[in-house]
Formats: structure tokens, C-alpha cells, sequence
């Protein structure tokens, strides 16, 4: 058993069949859902990871949780939900990029960034905790320059600026953007 935290490549696809807190990436790895133990039976060949965090009881489905993405890869983006309801909580939540869009989008990270602050909301009540931030009022609320670490700025053609640097980014907005220009 080793501890291992989200997005963490565990195995190579042909080496084990996922189990719970399990996922396969695009690149052919077996990663972790969450923060957790891993287990691997190597009789069975069944990769485990056990949460070591419990389940909280002010999240469950519809609620709207605020957090930071500490992880992506092309098709999910693991958030560290820090607020629900306006409670304190600390939970994984995990967002796959069938959920920032109605669109087809190839690369979760056209979308969501490390170290963006996001609104989503849950759509399922026990752990690992999956997200979405389709709804208008979802999505990235605050973000900061890829280039500098500054803020960024929302313009009103719907990019995100940078005021220092002057680079312009792209996220999936929530209408409650903490910073606009003006
Ligand atoms: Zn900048």
C-alpha cells in the first residue's frame, strides 16, 4: 500500500484492471481518482485506491463548491474543494472535460488551469466527488497569467488579459468573475 494523490500515474494500462478511485488516461495510465492508499491485488491484477479522506456531508449532489485545481491532465482537472454552501471543507473533487462543455473539447487545459479558483457543481454524494461547470454561473472565477502570475482581467469580448504582461488566455468563465476590466 503507498499513498498517492490525484492524477498520479499508478500502472500502465496492461499491467492492471482499474478498480475504485481508478482511472485510465488518454496516455495509456492507470491513475488515481483521489487522495488515497493504493492496493494492488497481484493475483487478481486489480488496482485499488482507498480515500483516506471521509466523506463530507455538506457536499452531495446539486450543491456548489469553490476550489482550486491542484492537478490536470487532458481529461480531467482534480480540484481541492475548500468551500460548500459557504462551510469549510477539504475534498478532492474531480472535473473530466466532458463536463466543462456541451462542445467536443480535445485538451481539458484550453479550459481549466493549474491554479485556477473555480465554481462547480456536484453531480454525484460519495467520494471521489465528480464536478461540473457547464451552467453559466460555473466555471473558472479567478485565474492568473501563465506568463507572469499576475491576475488576469476579463475583457467584455470574453478572453482573459493579463495587465502587466498583456497576454490574453482563454478559460471556461463563470459568470461571477472576480476581476474585470473597465
Ligand atoms: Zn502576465
Amino acid at each position: 500500500m503507498s499513498f498517492v494523490t490525484p492524477g498520479e500515474p499508478l500502472a500502465v494500462e496492461e499491467e492492471a484492471i482499474p478498480a475504485s478511485g481508478v482511472y485510465i488516461s488518454r496516455d495509456g495510465y492507470l491513475r488515481s481518482m483521489i487522495v488515497g492508499k493504493a492496493t494492488l491485488d497481484r493475483y487478481k491484477k486489480i488496482l485499488h485506491v482507498k480515500p483516506v479522506v471521509r466523506r463530507d456531508l455538506t457536499i452531495r449532489q446539486g450543491v456548489i463548491v469553490e476550489g482550486l485545481v491542484i492537478n490536470t491532465s487532458e481529461d480531467v482537472a482534480f480540484v481541492k474543494i475548500y468551500s460548500a454552501e459557504n462551510n469549510k471543507v477539504n475534498a478532492i473533487g474531480l472535473l473530466h472535460v466532458s463536463q466543462v462543455s456541451s462542445d467536443y473539447i480535445r485538451d481539458i487545459n484550453e479550459y481549466i488551469r493549474i491554479g485556477d479558483i473555480v465554481k462547480a457543481k456536484v453531480i454525484n454524494t460519495n467520494t471521489p466527488y465528480l464536478l461540473t461547470v457547464k451552467e453559466p454561473s460555473t466555471g473558472v472565477i479567478l485565474a492568473q497569467c501563465s506568463n507572469c502570475g499576475s491576475i488576469l482581467y476579463l475583457h467584455s469580448a470574453g478572453y482573459l488579459v493579463c495587465k502587466n504582461c498583456g497576454k490574453q488566455e482563454k478559460r471556461k468563465v463563470a459568470a461571477g468573475y472576480l476581476y474585470s476590466l473597465r
